[in-house]
């Protein structure tokens, strides 16, 4: 612990008695906002900040071991964290320091922070309770269910097997369908969880949840449609053009006419993702790649070393240990660490590239000077853009050449990693906008046609079309309108931050390279750039803000849209 860290929590000990011993009503009538604003800044401090960096430290515990007593800690500990940030009083207190004047900008945005953060739960308990029985529920539902074709039950992987292998119209249509069961399965419990988290967010003054969920991530409707309008014109005609390609093959595959293609001819259930058509990757050249060596010399060589983090990682395989990957900012003081699961491979390669980038935005790169509150990434899309950024180099011959990984046929190499990206990239987009427009409709009238709604954006902005006839809850089978509602636009305004930090960087630190080029090895201005501009400023600036701080211009789909429309 600093002294820093040991007097301001002395301090706000003592003012914290001050705050919890009274009420709104209470403060002395001479008692300026400014004073009344810091104060609560210093009680948060106090309070919730050691519960917080208990939380991150527990769950670490957890997912390293797996057992049983440490995720009982971690909810323990995580349960403490919520009671103390659902309190009502705390809140009304909030509530009334934010209506009233603070003249002091980083003040008034610390408060803003705060409101938003406790703001989220301050939902009815009875209310809560009761959302989490019905989307426990479903997902349980989900994870039990098991597509049936005739007698036989086939798991997910064996729906994805059909649909990335047969060459059968029919036995891809009938798996397909039987997929989607799981919509109709859940359909009345998702409908349900739909109206009462409706009633939650017009309990505290949204017109509906979807509203709510992007206020408290700073986001509008209105915003975020405009930017999906402008995606949606820069991008329609890149992304035919690489679906007409990629239906030549699927049809040719099944001996059809493009023409009569249908949603199970894709790879996916959902053709959220590219069709693997293009070969697999070059694994044997992966597997010679000293991943931790290749990270290092990247962000060290670009000014933004991660030995320290990697140090106090936990990078491999062990039984009991949850399998994904992650990175934490424990205490927003420096303690940065990855949980990873490294066995040499081009995914593994990308997730440490992905996650290190996340590491290097964070209070290693976020000066002490900026207070506790804000000393955090300003958005999680910002955060996953600047780390798919990173991530993306991974399949750039001339960045692994330039890291001692010599590619055998690096044009082809380039040819096909370029061909697979853009068409990954346009097919996640269109994905996008199906998730986005179909939540809003959702939340904004469970009682109307959804499963015509849903048919509808899939021919608009997919163009997939839809099965004749077919009139199922299709879009319940998609259990993220469960677990992370109204959240996709994130990824996508990720992908357009990536690349609008991506092209300034091309253009103002590399002067003024290709794009498609730059590739940083080396050049420590990148890093500079990147904390100067980009970290720096942590939460003191919302997601756009930020956007307009690092590349000078709103977030907008112009930088994605530029790399498709050249070659
Ligand atoms: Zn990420």
């Amino acid at each position: 612990m600093s002294m820093w860290q040991v007097g301001l929590a002395a301090l706000a000990a003592v003012v914290g008695m001050v705050v919890v011993g009274s009420s709104a009503a209470a403060l002395n009538a001479g008692d300026d906002n400014e004073a009344r604003a810091r104060r609560f800044v210093a009680k948060h401090e106090a309070t919730v900040k050691p519960l917080e960096i208990e939380v991150g430290r527990r769950w670490w515990a957890a997912n390293i071991s797996g057992k049983d007593e440490d995720y009982r800690l971690k909810q323990e500990a995580e349960t403490r964290l919520e009671l103390q940030l659902a309190d009502p009083k705390t809140f009304a207190d909030l509530k009334a320091i934010r209506e009233g004047r603070l003249d002091d900008p980083l003040l008034a945005r610390q408060i803003q922070v705060l409101y938003l953060q406790y703001l989220a739960r301050q939902v009815d308990p009875e209310l809560l309770k009761a959302m989490l029985a019905r989307s426990n529920k479903i997902e349980q539902a989900f994870n039990v269910f098991r597509a049936k074709v005739g007698a036989k039950e086939l798991t997910d992987s064996d729906v994805r097997r059909v649909l990335r292998t047969s060459t059968d119209s029919l036995q891809r249509k009938a798996v397909w369908e039987a997929s989607k069961g799981v919509g109709q399965a859940v359909e009345a419990d998702l409908k349900e969880l739909v109206r009462l988290r409706n009633q939650a967010a017009k309990r505290l003054g949204f017109k509906d949840y979807h509203v709510m969920q992007l206020a408290l991530g700073e986001q509008s409707q209105e915003q975020v449609l405009k930017l999906f309008d402008e995606l949606d014109a820069l991008t329609r005609k890149p992304f035919l053009a690489a679906k007409a390609e990629l239906d030549a093959v699927l049809a040719r595959n099944c001996g059809i006419a493009a023409g009569d293609l249908r949603p199970w001819h894709y790879h996916d259930p959902f053709f959220q993702e590219s069709p693997a058509v293009f070969g697999a990757p070059d694994e044997a050249l992966f597997a010679k790649v000293d991943i931790l060596k290749v990270c290092r010399e990247f962000y060290g060589g670009i000014g933004l070393p991660i030995d320290d983090v990697l140090a106090r990682s936990d990078l491999y395989e062990k039984p009991g240990k949850n399998p994904h990957a992650f990175c934490f900012d424990i205490d927003r003081n420096g303690d940065v660490r990855v949980l990873a699961n490294i066995v040499p491979n081009e995914q593994w390669l990308s997730t440490m590239i992905h996650e290190l980038g996340h590491a290097t935005y964070s209070s290693k790169n976020i000066p002490a000077s900026v207070s506790y509150v804000l000393r955090m990434e300003a958005h999680a899309l910002t955060t996953e853009g600047v780390a798919m950024m990173f991530e993306r180099f991974v399949r750039n011959p001339a960045w692994l050449a330039a890291l001692g990984v010599q590619v055998p046929n690096p044009e082809a190499f380039r040819q096909r990693a370029m061909k697979i990206r853009r068409n990954h990239l346009l097919i996640f987009s269109r994905w996008c906008q199906v998730m986005f427009r179909f939540e809003k409709a959702l939340y904004a009238d469970p009682e109307g046609d959804l499963n015509r709604t849903w048919w509808d954006l899939v021919e608009k902005y997919q163009g997939v079309r839809r099965p004749e006839g077919r009139d199922a809850p299709d879009y319940a089978a998609k259990i993220h309108i469960v677990v992370a509602p109204a959240y996709y636009h994130n990824y996508m305004m990720g992908e357009l931050f990536a690349a609008q930090v991506h092209h300034t960087i091309a253009r103002n630190v590399l002067a003024g390279v290709d794009p498609a080029t730059a590739v940083y090895v080396g050049n420590k201005a990148v890093g500079r750039y990147m904390i100067e501009r980009v970290y720096a400023p942590g939460r003191t600036l919302d997601w756009n803000r930020l956007t307009k701080h690092a590349t000078g211009e709103d977030l907008s789909a112009k930088a994605f849209a530029r790399d498709f429309s050249a070659k």
